[in-house]
């Protein structure tokens, strides 16, 4: 875990969103409910549990001291009056959402004071998982918060969200770090070496969760590499072939991560096909030769259609469509 003299020291950089929290803190003048939207693993839950740390840690002052009971027990996600709330596996198995029942015991939970802490923070995690009759239920909870209850969502992105529950939540958008950034964080807190630490800043695409979670399980690591393999073997295959891998990812619990991971590829593909003169900024630094010969072999206009092809097919996935359907026509559309 980072450690500086700088305030809020556990959030590596997001630094203007800890300026807006911390002075929220300092003069009294925090909201009632905060919806943080950014791409997973790029620190929107760190930034929650160390809000909820800041406004309970036992010092009062601002910034957490991480080493009260207060502090200690959130950062373990320990303390009785922080909640983590987050979409669970449907009844068919695949797809998470967060149901309205989840909701409705929040609030009876909600109407009572908090065990020991000054606020009881609740944090709403991938709120963009949430059924319609979730949101529509919090929406009465965000009209009229509860005193000392502070609500933390979480979201990929605001597009699938109720405008009225965007419009209540003081909106903290989160980017991606710079890349040295991140790779400063792994060498000085994660133990990782300097070329560890260089591919892993690149591969995340400065999503600083993403490079720790890559550098604490080299089987992640392994399996990403798998991954990608997968695509530039099946690039090669006829239909057959194709299908016969469709069929392979059609089990597979993380489907969506995985052609979120292949369309990082072909973002790569499309930056070094318009981009001849210099070694294009690749994401995936370690397939360099890889996207290269792949730019000189598709150009420009396939690598898009391939981009379209692989949103399309997510796009189908989170609506539940039939997975391997979506997948063998998926797998048509790939360029040969
Ligand atoms: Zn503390």
């Amino acid at each position: 875990m980072p450690n500086g003299d700088r305030s809020w020291s556990t959030v590596v950089g997001h630094d203007w969103a800890v300026e807006i929290l911390e002075s929220g803190l300092r003069h009294d003048r925090l909201a009632h409910a905060y919806l943080l939207v950014g791409p997973p693993h790029i620190g929107k839950t760190t930034l929650a549990r160390t809000l909820a740390q800041a406004v309970n840690c036992e010092t009062g002052s601002s910034v957490p001291c991480q080493r009260c009971r207060s502090c200690l027990l959130i950062s373990r996600d320990r303390h009785p009056d922080v909640w983590l709330i987050e979409p669970e596996l449907s009844s068919s198995g695949r797809a998470e959402t967060l149901r309205i029942e989840r909701i409705r015991n929040l609030q009876k939970d909600l109407s009572l004071a908090p065990y020991e802490a000054r606020f009881r923070v609740v944090v709403l995690a991938r709120f963009h998982q949430a059924s319609a009759g979730a949101a529509n239920a919090l929406l009465k909870t965000l009209e009229e918060p509860p005193t000392r209850v502070k609500l933390i969502l979480t979201a990929d992105q605001t597009d699938g969200l109720l405008p009225t529950i965007v419009s209540r939540c003081q909106v903290l958008t989160l980017r991606p770090l710079p890349l040295e950034k991140v790779e400063a964080a792994l060498l000085l807190h994660w133990g990782a070496d300097e070329e560890q630490a260089h591919r892993l800043a690149h591969i995340s695409g400065g999503r600083l969760g993403l490079a720790v979670r890559l550098q604490k399980s080299p089987q992640l690591d392994q399996q990403r590499a798998e991954h990608l393999d997968m695509l530039e073997e099946l690039l090669e295959l006829d239909r057959t072939g194709r299908f016969r891998i469709a069929d392979r990812l059609a089990t597979n619990k993380s489907v969506s991560e995985i052609l979120e991971l292949w369309l990082g590829w072909w973002r790569d593909v499309m930056l070094a096909a318009a981009d001849h003169a210099d070694p294009p900024a690749v994401t995936n630094i370690d397939r360099s030769y890889q996207i290269r010969v792949a730019a000189s072999r598709y150009r420009l206009n396939t690598a898009r259609l391939a981009i379209r092809s692989i949103q399309d097919t997510l796009w189908q996935l989170d609506r539940n469509a039939n997975t391997r359907l979506a997948l063998e026509v998926l797998m048509l559309n790939l360029p040969a």
